[in-house]
């Protein structure tokens, strides 16, 4: 006679940051969890791989610094489980044309959500930081403390081994090309019924499907047909060199912050940590693709980056060209909100989504992977009102959320 298959309690497909949180957090509330992965472990083909992420709760959303900061309290739990560092805190600085909406609107949202900032004037932002940031006179300069670097590559890895040490299981080069749902009478025990790439099979009483730049194929094929507007885009990780004498200036030791620069482009940093004598000074934006037809290659024009980067570090980095470069992928939706949602239809709230994280996803990691096992284990969020990151949204508006600023969205599209 066959082997009665085994049941899990819950099927998470895909171990990037958002996968790996999930599984934790399941395996952490007694489920019987199961984390599958299409490629190897810690790959370097998503979007959650790499040495750095910047931490901030400054948005113009008024709905994520509350999540940001619920998130920073679990990266601090996570790190006291598993005995090491992963967040490297300092301060956010985030600057721009004084008359920048979107920056106008982090510094409301702030307000509104009781975190302290401080709005400086180019003088002030010399003073605060060494003079090593340089503004034009019709800028300004926006500091809040909740700032910081994450190791994305380690923090996945940590979650990982958090989740086995709960019990997971994990299996990786296991390729889901199939899901569907089980009839919910005694015979077949309901639930969804999970197929990989190699033939094997996993039932499971609900599943997460957390597949970064795969979401909209994935869905696609095992609805039949829904298409989210979750774009994949290819896009590149730069880093500079500092000045010769000038290296130590720009650490965290020495009180340097991440950064956002408001505008078009939209540039972001994060304090030389990772390679020593470097820093990491990217754009936001990229180029669309399929995640298996990437080029690799830089995706964007340098010219205004050098500019900028000459402009605001009055000369400490060199701007001429840049010493390394890495190719990663965002998921980037419409109004650059995320979709976190049960998937419906057929699968009614068996099967829960969450991707289309634009770019600004991994510090949610740790909320985002808590609000995933409640949706699943209670059948809703405790922590966080999901109503902006519903799948509806874009059957009332194919844009999404509406905005009045626009500057990261355009940037990517
Ligand atoms: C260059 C860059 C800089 C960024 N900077 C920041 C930042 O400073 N701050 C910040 O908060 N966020 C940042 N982000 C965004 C953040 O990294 C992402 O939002 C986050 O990593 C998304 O994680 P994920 O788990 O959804 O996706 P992924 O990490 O891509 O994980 C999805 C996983 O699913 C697997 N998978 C796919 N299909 C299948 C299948 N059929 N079967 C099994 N497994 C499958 C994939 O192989 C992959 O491992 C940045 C992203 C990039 C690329």
């Amino acid at each position: 006679m066959e082997n009665p298959m085994e049941m899990f309690d819950v099927i998470v497909i895909g171990a990037g940051i958002m996968g790996s949180c999930t599984a934790y957090q399941t395996s952490k509330r007694n489920q019987k969890t199961l984390l599958l992965e299409q490629f190897d472990f810690l790959h370097h083909r998503g979007s959650s791989h790499g040495e750095s992420r910047t931490i901030r709760a400054t948005y113009p959303e008024e709905y994520y610094p509350k999540m940001a900061l619920k998130s920073e309290t679990l990266w601090r739990e996570a790190e006291e489980q598993i005995g090491y560092k992963v967040y490297f805190k300092t301060s956010q600085f985030d600057m721009g044309p004084s008359d920048n909406r979107a920056l106008q609107a982090v510094i409301s949202s702030c307000q509104k959500n009781s975190i302290p900032v401080r709005v400086l004037d180019p003088i002030s932002v010399f003073q605060e930081f060494d003079g090593l940031i340089q503004l034009p006179e019709d800028w300004v300069g926006v500091v809040t403390e909740h700032g910081g670097v994450i190791k994305p590559t380690k923090a996945v890895s940590m979650f990982q081994t958090l989740a086995v040490k709960n019990g997971a299981f994990l299996k990786d080069n296991m390729e889901v090309v199939e899901i569907i749902k089980k009839k919910d009478d005694e015979l077949s025990g309901g639930g969804v019924l999970v197929s990989v790439k190699s033939g094997e099979k996993f039932w499971g009483k609900k599943c997460v499907v957390t597949v970064g730049p795969w979401m909209k194929k994935l869905v696609k094929t095992v609805t039949s047909g829904v298409v989210l507007p979750i774009q994949p885009l290819e896009t590149t990780v730069i880093y500079w060199k500092i000045k010769q004498g000038f290296e130590s200036k720009f650490t965290i030791g020495n009180g340097f912050p991440t950064f956002a620069s408001y505008g078009e482009p939209y540039i972001y940093g994060t304090p030389s940590l990772e390679f020593p004598g470097l820093i990491k000074i990217p754009m936001h934006g990229g180029r669309p693709c399929e995640p298996a037809d990437r080029t690799w290659a830089p995706t964007l024009t340098l010219d205004p980056l050098k500019q900028w980067i000459q402009e605001r570090f009055g000369g400490l980095v060199d701007s001429t060209k840049p010493v390394m470069t890495q190719s990663c992928m965002y998921s980037v939706t419409p109004d650059e909100d995320y979709v976190i949602d049960f998937l419906g239809g057929e699968f009614g709230e068996d099967v829960v989504i969450a991707g289309g994280f634009s770019g600004h996803g991994f510090k949610m990691g740790p909320i985002v992977g808590k609000v995933l096992a409640d949706l699943v284990i209670e059948g809703e969020a405790k922590d966080v009102e999901l109503m902006h990151f519903r799948i509806e949204r874009f059957e009332k508006n194919l844009k999404g959320n509406l905005k009045n600023f626009d500057d990261q969205v355009s940037s990517a599209h």
